[in-house]
């Protein structure tokens, strides 16, 4: 019999809003059959950050021929730096079973979106802009225009979360990330007796 094919997670939230430390906890279920799409990004790797692990870090050179080569999924520019989704990974992924998680801004979820009416979607929102504003200052990374462009950033992207299929309130990283594992756990089990498929 043919194995079931996994689909598409796609979460996305503004820049700061706690994505990844939300997605790390969700990993940590193996029942959400769950698997990390490493992204490329053209960005400087910020500290602690592993090559592979966190992102692939290359030129903008070899990012431009992944997109000479259609090599992505789904590809944006964002604040100055190319990101985007390797095609192959994802796919291989899917076959195997396996709910693929993107963690990806709103240009690229919608791409995805458009392609791949399968894929599921969850917007992440902060409690407040104030809140968010704290969060990106406390990561200490990066420059007072970096900052302010990211905060001017979700500013445009909070809006689109009525693209998703689902919102969720980051209050706390607890609740944020039981809210999504039910998420996906109701919609593997809907999905169980239907169809899929990527492009
Ligand atoms: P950061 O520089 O903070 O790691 O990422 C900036 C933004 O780019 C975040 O919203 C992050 O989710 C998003 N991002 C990371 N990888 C990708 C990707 O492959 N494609 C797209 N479209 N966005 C990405």
């Amino acid at each position: 019999m043919k194995k079931k094919e996994g689909f598409l997670l796609i979460i996305s939230g503004p820049s700061g809003v706690g994505k990844g430390t939300i997605c790390k906890k969700i990993f940590k279920n193996e029942e959400l059959n769950l698997e990390y799409s490493v992204s490329k990004t053209t960005r400087e790797k910020r500290e602690g950050e592993v090559e592979g692990k966190d992102y692939f870090f290359v030129s903008k050179d070899e990012f431009k021929k992944d997109i000479e080569n259609d090599n992505l999924l789904e590809y944006t520019r964002f604040v100055g730096n190319y990101y985007g989704t390797p095609r192959d990974y994802c796919q291989e992924q899917i076959k195997k079973g396996k709910n693929v998680l993107l963690e990806i801004e709103v240009h690229g979820a919608n791409q995805v979106m458009r392609r791949d009416p399968n894929s599921l979607s969850i917007f992440l929102v902060p409690p407040s802009l104030k809140e968010l504003e704290q969060r990106i200052r406390d990561r200490r990374s990066e420059s007072e225009d970096i900052i302010e462009a990211r905060l001017a950033k979700a500013k445009e992207e909070i809006p689109q979360q009525v693209n998703y299929d689902y919102v969720v309130v980051n209050n706390t990283v607890e609740q944020a990330a039981l809210e999504i594992e039910r998420i996906i756990t109701s919609e593997m089990s809907d999905r169980n007796s239907s169809g899929g498929g990527i492009v």
